[in-house]
């Protein structure tokens, strides 16, 4: 899974891909009027490579606002043996009691 900072970087990345494309799109109008050759084709994919961009940088904004995936709680982790308060006997994780000494685990 992609880290916050794997995001922020895939994100400037493509601010400064847009940046390139807006160039590109101005330079090829100035271009074409100094031939007075209108490639209206090149300018629409050009645009629509922009407007692509756009939305993938939209699309890491929703992600990056989005709330961190819930972590599941340690409600599945076995608990480890537990040593008794009272006679310092091994007590296992899903006993109640010290087998030892008979003292409830509360108290181990
Ligand atoms: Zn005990």
């Amino acid at each position: 899974m992609s880290t916050p900072r794997d995001l922020e970087r895939a994100r400037a990345g493509l601010v400064h891909r847009h940046a390139e494309l807006r160039a590109d799109l101005g330079g090829l109008l100035l271009e074409m009027a100094r031939r007075d050759t209108f490639n209206l084709a090149l300018l629409e994919t050009k645009a629509r490579a922009a407007v692509a961009v756009e939305t993938e940088i939209a699309a890491l904004d929703a992600t990056l606002a989005a709330p961190a995936a819930s972590v599941p709680a340690a409600v599945a982790m076995p608990s480890a043996p537990a040593s008794c308060g009272r006679c310092h006997g091994e007590v296992p994780a899903n006993a109640n009691f010290c087998p030892f000494c008979g003292a409830p685990r509360g108290n181990a």
